[in-house]
């Protein structure tokens, strides 16, 4: 059933990425009264196609961020534990080019990572001789030093459904397929109007404090919210990657210092695969027609095959995405030139005691949604009138709840459970929904009891999981969001499942 929307509520937000989520995940946990609204499908826009790092950001100590690198790191460990199976540490090799950034220079580097911000689980970093050791393998004979040290990787749009779902689990209202058209300001509430992008019905909602996290689209929303005037200037930044089959056998990954004085990554990614990136080119055009340009791939590929002991070539290229980075200017100056782009967020506040109060979020990174989140409310205190302590620094996410075992020992539960399924699917399950992978499962007990395959391992249960419960509306939704399965379906089987889910209609449309 749509949902029917409350009189009034204490929070609507604007905006399903990262961001978005966590801060109607946070509020919602609060006690608030929360909506939520998403135009595209959750995680469409920046928060899909990131490099997937949930990391304090090594390269900003370059630039003197440490307020960011310390809480970025802090945030590492909360996530994990939060939802350990969206999670995972890394280890990441960082090789030491003499003509590049000098070996004290990254040693230094490293001991402020390592210290910054205290670490229970993740070790520290370490000099390595290549030479000698199994991170040396994928690279050439030439790299012979590195350093290594961790931080983790993430799966960003599971993460943004995950916050989602557990707003909903809150009693948040979530609107999905949603446009925000545009706010109206009374004193003491916003009377917000709303398109269902599938039925083109409007709806009209009230609530006391408007939230625009609509990530690069930020400005755009902001100009049809009434009385809102930002100072801010925001900068597009695109960012892409290529995947390529898995190159090196290990989970690490390699940290590559690039002959522009920039840095790249390579990791093990979706078991089979290594992803590539990412760039940095300023992007005017809207940010939903993003794409990654043949100057991009020749540069991603030239840097690092100057590393690669097996050089990787256009025609290894099963996938490439791009994003658009959010960055906003320090100091909110008209002046591009003088200024300089942070990866860090901002808030802005409009209105408080006798007007409705509007708060805008710039930039912001997928590592700190939830500090970011948490942050958020702590600025609208003075303004609401009671809520609730933050719950997220301890409280799992929706399926994160593995039990002592950890990820391991409830796979391990899983394929004891469901012995008739390959261990490689159940894995799929355990790592893209925790807990819920039993939701899913429900009372199938023999192969047949899954439905239509359509290709890999996709069976129609999971779709039909995937369209009820996690608001996937079209193959896209599923295959490059819900799950990577992209890479491994053809395009028929893609089609398939296209025609396969405009037949069905989920409870929720
Ligand atoms: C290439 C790249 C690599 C990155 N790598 C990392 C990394 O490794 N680690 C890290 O921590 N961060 C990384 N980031 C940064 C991180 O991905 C972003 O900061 C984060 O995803 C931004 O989330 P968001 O919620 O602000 O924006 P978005 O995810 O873009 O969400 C905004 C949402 O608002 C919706 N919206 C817009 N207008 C409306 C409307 N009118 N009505 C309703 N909804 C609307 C959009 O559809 C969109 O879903 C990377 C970014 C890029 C581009």
């Amino acid at each position: 059933m749509p949902i029917a929307p409350k009189p009034l509520y204490n929070l609507f937000v604007i905006g399903g990425g990262i961001n978005g989520a966590a801060i109607a995940c946070d509020a919602a946990g609060r006690g608030l009264a929360v909506a939520l609204a998403e135009e595209r499908d959750f995680a469409e826009g920046t928060s899909s196609r990131s490099s997937k790092l949930i990391h304090g950001g090594l390269r900003y100590l370059e630039t003197y961020d440490f307020r960011l690198v310390r809480h970025a790191l802090l945030e590492r460990e909360i996530l994990m534990a939060k939802a350990p199976h969206l999670v995972w540490p890394i280890r990441l090799v960082l090789p030491h080019v003499p003509s590049l950034r000098p070996r004290w220079m990254i040693r230094l580097g490293l001991l402020f990572y390592d210290f910054l911000a205290p670490r229970r689980q993740l070790p520290g970093s370490q000099s390595i001789d290549l030479r000698h050791h199994e991170f040396g393998k994928a690279l050439k004979p030439s790299v012979t030093h590195a350093f290594a040290y961790s931080d983790c990787r993430g799966d960003d749009a599971r993460l943004v459904i995950a916050n989602v779902q557990g707003a909903q689990a809150h009693g948040a209202d979530i609107f999905a397929r949603h446009r925000f058209v545009g706010a109206r300001r009374h004193p003491d509430y916003w009377q917000i109007d709303l398109e269902n992008t599938l039925t083109k019905q409007r709806l009209d909602i009230q609530a006391k404090i408007l939230i625009n996290a609509a990530g690069p689209w930020v400005i755009s929303v902001g100009e049809t919210i009434d009385g809102v005037v930002t100072a801010r200037r925001l900068r597009m930044v695109r960012g892409s990657h290529i995947v390529v089959p898995r190159l090196w056998e290990g989970e690490h990954g390699y940290f590559l210092q690039t002959r522009d004085n920039r840095t790249m990554e390579a990791f093990p990614y979706e078991d089979d695969f290594t992803s590539i990136g990412t760039t940095d080119e300023p992007w005017e055009d809207a940010p939903e027609k993003v794409t990654v340009s043949e100057k991009e791939i020749d540069y991603m590929l030239d840097e690092v095959n100057q590393y690669l002991r097996n050089p990787v070539s256009r025609a290894d290229i099963v996938w490439r995405y791009a994003g658009v980075r959010p960055l906003f200017e320090v100091g909110g100056g008209r002046d591009g030139e003088l200024s300089t782009l942070t990866r860090d967020y901002a808030f802005e506040i409009n209105g408080g005691q006798d007007q409705a109060p509007a708060l805008t979020i710039f930039g912001g990174k997928l590592t700190t949604h939830r500090r970011l989140a948490e942050h958020a409310m702590m600025e609208l205190e003075s303004i609401l009138p009671w809520f609730g302590a933050c719950r997220t620094r301890t409280e799992m996410l929706p399926g994160g709840d593995l039990g002592s075992g950890g990820l391991e020992g409830f796979t391990a539960d899983l394929l004891r459970d469901f012995s008739w399924l390959p261990p490689k699917q159940l894995r799929r399950y355990a790592k893209l929904y925790g807990t819920r992978a039993r939701a899913l499962l429900g009372s199938a007990q023999r192969p047949a009891d899954l439905g239509l395959r359509f290709g890999a391992d996709l069976y129609a249960r999971e779709v039909d999981y995937l369209m009820d419960n996690e608001w996937a509306l079209a193959a896209d939704d599923i295959v490059w969001r819900r799950s990577k399965l992209g890479l491994r379906l053809s395009a028929a089987e893609i089609e398939t499942l296209g025609a396969y889910m405009a037949s069905r209609k989920p409870a929720w449309v």
